[in-house]
């Protein structure tokens, strides 16, 4: 290990999923690093997130599976229905030993946080400004305080990475077409139908998103409501944007009784909605510069429709991890790095490009999407399974083949 013999320290800027993943994933190593993020706590966290086989693995060789497994609901398949006439188009169970896991996001930057063992290494209300190449060492500018001084960036700051703005100023982050709102509430018995499993509504420019959070079906139990618009008018991104949950339940209300009484539910609860624009820009030519990497969102933002974004994220920072191992310099291991990781993050953007399209159709392409839904759905659900295996049967912490 590289950082670990020289004893230089890498310095990660953004504590979101994939930077707490990689500090997490360096302290068990026993590398130096220093965590900045520009938040002054981890609150507004945006509710559920579902986290498929291939991160659950990685969650196990980080030795935090029994913390995740208490804190979250086990889906056990998948259900899709018709926004317009609500009949189901397709449902079928996960075939998977490993778990997929529904729970709430709080918590896993909870499990996460609370698995590092020196906290001080973690400083927030840190903003990273810029940075400059000083010879062989990077000099970091942070909006309050003073400079420092590394031999080593990993950028975990989100789609809006300031890094990936300086490395790509032409790559900016552009909103793509959808506004997702986002809403909790606490589980009720009415809501039985939706327990163990993800349900999707798909319609003509909406899709509805909905799953449990939270290990058992009593108070401590959620809903958690993801609704997605097809949008043209720029929406602003952030966790923290409330919106009308009027308007919000009159956009999404449709055939289904239960749904139509979620919606209700959501306006008459305690709990805010929040409106969140999706953002992408295209694949990056590379991603490491040097001593300078990306990581995550920073370096692949994706729409959310796989359900894949911290997941490719906290493999991104498992699998930097084991080329630092097993580099001799650290620009070697941030090639690695990028390369090994390169082709499956720019291929599961892509599905979640696709699935826009699959979720939004109308007319007749919703026609044929609902006769092969009905079709597999009854002859071979498993080819589900198959179709998905590539993402959810991936095993990064075998996966060195790279390296
Ligand atoms: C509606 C919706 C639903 C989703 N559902 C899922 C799901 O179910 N499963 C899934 O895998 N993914 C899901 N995603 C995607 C997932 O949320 C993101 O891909 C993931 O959060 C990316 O993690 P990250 O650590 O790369 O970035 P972020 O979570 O964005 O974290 C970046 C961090 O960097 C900090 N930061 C930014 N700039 C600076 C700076 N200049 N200086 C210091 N700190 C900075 C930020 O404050 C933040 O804490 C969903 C996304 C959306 C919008």
């Amino acid at each position: 290990m590289i950082a670990k013999q020289t004893k230089d320290e890498i310095i990660i800027v953004g504590a979101g999923i994939g930077g707490l993943t990689l500090a997490r994933a360096l302290e068990k190593k026993g590398v130096n690093f220093q965590l900045y993020e520009q938040a002054n706590s981890f609150e507004a966290l945006g509710y559920g997130i579902q986290l498929s086989p291939n991160v659950v693995r990685v969650f196990e060789e980080l030795g935090l599976l029994k913390q995740l497994e208490k804190v979250s609901h086990p889906c056990l398949g998948f259900e899709l229905r018709s926004f317009k006439a609500d009949n189901v188009l397709a449902t079928w169970q996960l075939d998977s030993p490993t778990p997929y896991y529904q729970c709430r996001r709080a918590d896993l930057h909870q499990i996460l946080f609370n698995s590092l063992e020196d906290k001080s290494r973690t400083h927030f209300s840190q903003r990273l400004e810029s940075y400059e190449q000083k010879e062989e060492h990077l000099c970091l500018h942070w909006e309050n305080g003073n400079p420092i001084t590394t031999k080593a960036l990993v950028a975990a700051d989100g789609v809006r990475s300031q890094v990936r703005r300086s490395l790509f100023p032409e790559y900016e982050a552009k909103y793509a077409g959808y506004a997702a709102y986002r809403a909790i509430l606490p589980f009720q018995d009415k809501y039985s139908p939706l327990w163990g499993k993800t349900t999707v509504w798909m319609g003509k420019n909406h899709h509805v998103v909905v799953y449990p959070n939270g290990k058992d079906k009593d108070s401590t139990a959620w809903l958690n409501l993801v609704l997605v618009v097809k949008d043209k008018r720029w929406s602003q991104q952030g966790w923290t944007i409330r919106t009308d949950k009027d308007k919000v339940a009159k956009e999404f209300s449709n055939r289904s009784a239960l749904l139509n009484d979620i919606l209700k539910d959501m306006v008459a609860s305690a709990e805010p909605c929040f409106k969140w624009g999706l953002f992408i820009h295209e694949p990056l030519p590379y991603w490491s510069k040097g001593n300078v990497t990306l990581l995550g969102d920073a370096a692949h933002p994706m729409l959310p429709f796989q359900a894949q974004g911290a997941a490719m994220a906290i493999e991104d920072a498992y699998l930097l991890v084991q080329c630092l191992d097993r580099a001799n310099n650290i620009e070697k291991a941030f090639i690695d790095y990028q390369d090994a990781r390169m082709q499956r993050t720019t291929k599961v953007q892509q599905v979640s490009r696709n699935n826009a399209g699959i979720f939004h159709a109308a007319g007749i392409k919703a026609t044929v999407r609902n006769f092969v839904l009905a079709v597999v759905s009854m002859i071979n659900p498993s080819l589900f399974n198959k179709k998905s295996a590539w993402i959810y049967d991936y095993d990064p912490t075998v996966d060195l083949e790279y390296l």
